[in-house]
């Protein structure tokens, strides 16, 4: 299974192959649209980074793996067993299963 960072690093990839697409040909290159959407695929990508860089594994009370996210290990029912719920959405959002972290 693609790790969410496999899977942002591929983006990324694909961003730089889209910019440089676009610098390939005068028409490509006369098109905005091909420079725009890699550049949104950048900051996509940046965005996600960001959250997910909030949430990590950490070894909580009992000895469980919690999210060891400021928000997630403060929640008033105790830690958030990992992989947290942000962490779920972004792997169902990129096709992953919640059963195996794809961290
Ligand atoms: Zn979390």
């Amino acid at each position: 299974m693609t790790s969410i960072h496999e899977h942002l690093a591929e983006q990324k990839r694909l961003a730089k192959e889209l910019h440089a697409e676009g610098a390939g040909t005068p028409e490509a290159a006369a098109d905005p649209l091909i420079g725009e959407s890699a550049d949104g695929m950048n900051r996509l990508v940046a965005a996600l980074e960001a959250v997910i860089g909030m949430h990590f594994p950490y070894r909580g009370p009992g000895d469980r793996d919690t999210c060891g996210s400021e928000i997630c290990s403060n929640m008033s029912w105790g830690p958030e067993p990992w992989p947290c719920p942000t962490i779920r959405s972004v792997e169902a959002a990129l096709g992953g299963a919640s059963d195996d972290p794809m961290l």
